[in-house]
C-alpha cells in the first residue's frame, strides 16, 4: 500500500530552505517541545481545529453545525470544547468569515508528488528542489522515505530539515535519498537542552556526527534564541562541536522573532517565551563572527 502522511502546509517558491526556489513541504508531528517553536501547528501528530477569534462575525452558524455541541458563545466569544470536537469539518463548511480551520491533511505520496510536478521549471531554472520540514518529517518515516524516493526517481534535489531526534536506523534508512540535511542544533548542555525542548541532546549529536562522518551535505542551523542559547559558554561549545565534524557545507544562523505567537492563541495554546525579543542585528553579527573564529563558514538571515 502506498505510504500516507499528514502535511499541514506545502509552501511554494520558497528560497530559505536549501538552494534554489523549492517547494517545502510541512509535516505534523515532532517529538521536541522547543519553548521558540515557530510552528505549534506542526506539533500534535493528528488534525487540529485552528480558530482566528479575530475573524469570527459571531454568527452562531458553526453552532448550529456542530453535531457534537462542542462549540459555545458567550457575548461576541466563541469557543470551541476541544475534548469533545471530532474534527468533522461541519463548522468550517458554514463558517464564511474563514475563522475556522482544520489543520493537517492525510496526504499520499502521489498526491504529494502532483503539487511538486506543478514547480518543476523553476526547480530547473534555479537549482532548487523539495524540502521536507516540519513539525519533524522523521516523526513519519515510512511517508519521508517514500517521498523522497520518489523525488529521486524524478532526479529533484532533496533537503530534510530535521531536529535529528529519531534513531539512527531510521536516519540510514532514507540518508541515501537526501541531498542535503538542515541540521538543528540548539543548545550543546544536555540538562539545559532536556529543559527547553523536554528530551536529551545526546541522540541528535550522535545522529549528527554519523552523518557528518558518512560524508553527507549538511548545513548546521542555530536558532538564535536570547537567553536560552546565545551565551558565550554555548557559542564556544557549539563552535568547538561543529568545527569537529568532518564534513560541514556550513552553519545559519536563524535570529527569534515572535511573529507566530498568535497561532498559540488559534490552538489554544499558551505561547511560552511571551517576554523573550529578537535578538539585534548587531549581536547577531557578533555571534556569526564568533563562530567564523572555529574556522567554520557563518550566515545570518
Ligand atoms: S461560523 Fe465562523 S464567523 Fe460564525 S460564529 Fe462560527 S466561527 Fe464565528
Ligand atoms: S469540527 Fe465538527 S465536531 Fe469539531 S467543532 Fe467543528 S463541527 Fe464540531
Amino acid at each position: 500500500m502506498e505510504a500516507e502522511g499528514i502535511v499541514f502546509d506545502i509552501r511554494r517558491f520558497s528560497i530559505h530552505d536549501g538552494p534554489g526556489i523549492r517547494t517545502t513541504e510541512f509535516l505534523k508531528g515532532c517529538p521536541l517541545r522547543c519553548r521558540w517553536c515557530h510552528n505549534p501547528e506542526g506539533l500534535n501528530p493528528g488534525l487540529e481545529m485552528m480558530f482566528w477569534p479575530r475573524r469570527c462575525l459571531g454568527c452562531g452558524a458553526c453552532l448550529l453545525a456542530c453535531p457534537q455541541g462542542a462549540i459555545s458563545q458567550n457575548g461576541s466569544t466563541v469557543s470551541t470544547d476541544r475534548s469533545k470536537c471530532t474534527l468533522c469539518g461541519e463548522c468550517v463548511a458554514v463558517c464564511y468569515a474563514e475563522a475556522r480551520q482544520i489543520v493537517g491533511r492525510r496526504m499520499s505520496v502521489a498526491q504529494v508528488m502532483a503539487e511538486v510536478a506543478r514547480d518543476l521549471p523553476f526547480y530547473d531554472e534555479s537549482g532548487g528542489g523539495v524540502t521536507l520540514s516540519g513539525g519533524e518529517p522523521l516523526a513519519q518515516p515510512d511517508f519521508v522515505r517514500a517521498l523522497l524516493r520518489a523525488c529521486k526517481k524524478k532526479g529533484i534535489h532533496t533537503a530534510l530539515d530535521t531536529c535529528g531526534f529519531a534513531a539512527w536506523e531510521v536516519l540510514d534508512s532514507i540518508r541515501e535519498y537526501v541531498d542535503l540535511f538542515l541540521y538543528d542544533l540548539k543548545l550543546m548542555d544536555d540538562a539545559r537542552h532536556r529543559q527547553c525542548t523536554g528530551v536529551s541532546n545526546a541522540l541528535i549529536l550522535s545522529n549528527l556526527q554519523a552523518l557528518s562522518r558518512c560524508g553527507h551535505a549538511i548545513v548546521i542551523r542555530i536558532p538564535l534564541i536570547p537567553g536560552i542559547n546565545d551565551d558565550e559558554d554555548n557559542l564556544r561549545q557549539t563552535g568547538v562541536f561543529a568545527a569537529a565534524l568532518p564534513h560541514l557545507l556550513r552553519v545559519d544562523l536563524l535570529p527569534y522573532h515572535s511573529m507566530s505567537s498568535d497561532k498559540y492563541s488559534r490552538l489554544d495554546m499558551t505561547y511560552p517565551l511571551p517576554a523573550t525579543r529578537p535578538p539585534s542585528a548587531e549581536r547577531v553579527a557578533e555571534i556569526a563572527q564568533m563562530l567564523r573564529e572555529f574556522g567554520l563558514e557563518v550566515t545570518a538571515r
